[in-house]
C-alpha cells in the first residue's frame, strides 16, 4: 500500500514538474522592433476623409434602394481629391463603381502586393439615436464621426492618403501594389471585389500577399491582458445556411393531432439548438495561444503551454465566455427565421425555419448538411441550402513575409502592443482572393475597445482622430517594408 502510494506521489510530482517546465519554457514570441518617428499628416488628410463620410454610399439589402449617384460622387472624390494616383497609377474600375488601381513596381520579379478596402457602408436602423448626424463628418471630442468610419472608410482612405504621400515624395516601389476598393463588400461583394479577384487571377497576378479588413487592435477586449494587443486574421469562417420545411397535415386548433407541423419543426430546430457540431482549437486559434499565451499571467500561460491537457477547459471557458468567444472556437448554429400558420384557429399545414451556421476551418457546409441530417433524424423534416453558402478559408501562414511584414509594421507604428494571430468570425471581401495568394491578412489599424465595439453597423460609429493619422502612417510604413 505504501509502496503505490509513494509511486502516485512521484507520478504526481512529475506530472506537475512536467506542467511547469512546459510553462516555464513557454517565453514571449513577439518581435523586439523601435517605433518609427510619426510622420506629420495635415489637417487636409481629416478633412478629406470627411468628405468620403458624407458620400452615402450604402449597400441595402434590396437593389431597388441602391443610390448610384452616390457611387458616381465617390468615383468623382477618388478622382478630385487624389490627383497623383489618378494620374499616375493604372485604374481599372469593375461595375461601375468598384477600383483597382496598380502602382507598377520597378523589380518584376518581385511579386506585387494588395491592399484591399471597401467603399459601401451599411444603413442607418435608427437615426434618431445618433448624437450626430450619421453622414456629416463631424468632428467632435477628438473623434470623427459617422457610419464607416471604422467599417470600413477610414482604411481605404487611410491607404489612398499614404500611397497619395508617398507619390508627392516621388516614392518609386520596387514591389508592384494593388488598391482594390469594393462598393458592395456588405452584401456579398459580386460585383466588386468577386470580379477584381477574378480580373487578377486572369492576368496571372499571385501576390506576396493581401490584407483587407477583419481585425484591429483590441484594448482590453481580452481577460487578463492589460497591453493591447493587435490581432491579425490568418483565416476566416464559412456560411451555410439550411432551409427547414415540414409539410402535414392541418386542420381545426380544437382537435389538434398529436404532432403537427410546428411541433415537429421547432422540436428539430431545438434539437440542432442542442447538439451543436464539436468545439475545436483551429489552426487560428493555437497561434494565437502560441503568441499570446507566453505574456499572460500564470494561470492562462500554464493552460496554453499545456494545451493538449487543458484543451476541455479552454474550450469551455470560450464556450461560456460570450457568443463571440463559443464563435471562435466552434461552428455556430443560429436561427434567424421560423414561420408558419395564418390564423389563430387553423394548424397549419406548413411550417419553415431558416437556420445559419458559421463554419470554422477544419468543417465544410456539407458536413453541417450531413450533421443537421443526422441530428434531426426526421424525415418529416426537408432540408435544403439556402442562399449563399461558403466554406470557411484556407488558413494563411504565419511564417510568411507578408505577415512578418505586417506583424514589423505594427510593431513600429503602435507603442507597447501585442500581436496575435486569430479567426475572423465574421465574412470580408478577402475571401474572393484565395487563388490571388495564399497569404491572405486581415487586420485594420485602430483601436477597437469597450468605447466602440458596439458602433461598428451601430449607432454613433466613430475613430479617434489621432487613430485615423496613425492608419495613414501604418500603411505608409508597411508600403515602404514590403519594398523589398
Ligand atoms: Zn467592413
Amino acid at each position: 500500500m505504501k509502496k503505490l502510494g509513494l509511486t502516485l506521489l512521484a507520478f504526481i510530482l512529475l506530472f506537475v514538474g512536467f506542467l511547469l517546465v512546459k510553462t516555464f519554457t513557454f517565453t514571449s514570441r513577439q518581435l523586439q522592433v523601435d517605433l518609427v518617428e510619426k510622420v506629420i499628416i495635415p489637417d487636409s488628410a481629416i478633412e478629406r476623409l470627411q468628405k468620403a463620410l458624407r458620400i452615402k454610399t450604402i449597400s441595402f439589402e434590396t437593389e431597388e434602394d441602391f443610390d448610384s449617384t452616390q457611387f458616381e460622387v465617390f468615383n468623382q472624390f477618388l478622382k478630385n481629391q487624389y490627383p497623383s494616383i489618378d494620374s499616375l497609377l493604372d485604374h481599372k474600375v469593375f461595375s461601375k463603381y468598384s477600383h483597382l488601381y496598380k502602382w507598377q513596381g520597378s523589380n518584376s520579379q518581385l511579386k506585387p502586393i494588395v491592399l484591399m478596402g471597401h467603399i459601401d457602408v451599411v444603413p442607418i436602423a435608427s437615426p434618431d439615436k445618433w448624437s450626430v448626424d450619421p453622414f456629416s463628418g463631424e468632428i467632435k471630442d477628438g473623434k470623427i464621426w459617422g457610419r464607416g468610419t471604422i467599417d470600413d472608410k477610414f482604411s481605404v482612405i487611410g491607404i489612398l492618403e499614404a500611397v497619395e504621400m508617398l507619390l508627392k515624395y516621388n516614392f518609386q516601389p520596387e514591389r508592384t501594389i494593388y488598391l482594390s476598393f469594393g462598393h458592395d463588400e456588405e452584401v456579398g461583394g459580386e460585383r466588386g471585389a468577386v470580379l477584381i479577384a477574378d480580373y487578377l487571377k486572369n492576368q496571372g497576378v499571385e501576390a506576396e500577399f493581401v490584407l483587407d479588413e477583419g481585425y484591429a487592435i483590441t484594448q482590453k477586449l481580452i481577460p487578463g491582458m492589460e497591453p493591447d494587443v493587435a490581432m491579425i486574421g490568418i483565416a476566416e469562417k464559412g456560411s451555410a445556411t439550411i432551409e427547414f420545411t415540414v409539410d402535414m397535415e392541418g386542420g381545426h386548433s380544437s382537435q389538434p393531432a398529436k404532432e403537427t407541423a410546428i411541433d415537429v419543426l421547432a422540436n428539430a430546430i431545438s434539437k440542432l439548438k442542442a447538439n451543436p457540431l464539436e468545439a475545436t482549437l483551429s489552426a487560428p486559434m493555437q497561434g494565437f495561444m502560441d503568441q499570446l499565451g507566453p505574456e499572460m499571467g500564470f494561470v492562462n500561460k500554464m493552460a496554453f503551454a499545456n494545451r493538449n491537457i487543458f484543451k476541455g477547459m479552454i474550450i469551455s471557458t470560450y464556450e461560456n465566455a460570450s457568443g463571440a468567444g463559443n464563435a471562435l472556437v466552434r461552428t455556430t448554429t443560429s436561427p434567424t427565421i421560423f414561420e408558419g400558420g395564418i390564423k389563430e384557429n387553423v394548424i397549419p399545414t406548413y411550417a419553415r425555419a431558416v437556420v445559419n451556421f458559421r463554419i470554422i476551418p477544419g468543417q465544410t457546409a456539407d458536413d453541417v448538411m450531413v450533421h443537421a441530417k443526422t441530428v434531426i433524424n426526421d424525415e418529416r423534416v426537408k432540408h435544403k441550402f439556402y442562399g449563399f453558402n461558403t466554406n470557411p478559408s484556407a488558413v494563411s501562414p504565419m511564417d510568411s513575409d507578408g505577415y512578418n511584414v505586417i506583424n514589423r509594421t505594427i510593431k513600429e507604428v503602435f507603442e507597447n502592443t501585442l500581436t496575435a494571430p486569430n479567426l475572423v468570425i465574421a465574412a470580408t471581401d478577402s475571401r474572393h482572393f484565395d487563388e490571388v495568394s495564399s497569404n491572405i491578412y486581415r487586420f485594420v489599424p485602430y483601436h477597437i475597445n469597450e468605447d466602440n465595439i458596439t458602433t461598428f453597423h451601430g449607432i454613433d460609429e466613430h475613430i479617434l482622430v489621432d487613430d485615423y493619422k496613425d492608419a495613414i502612417r501604418f500603411y505608409r510604413q508597411l508600403i515602404l517594408n514590403s519594398n523589398q
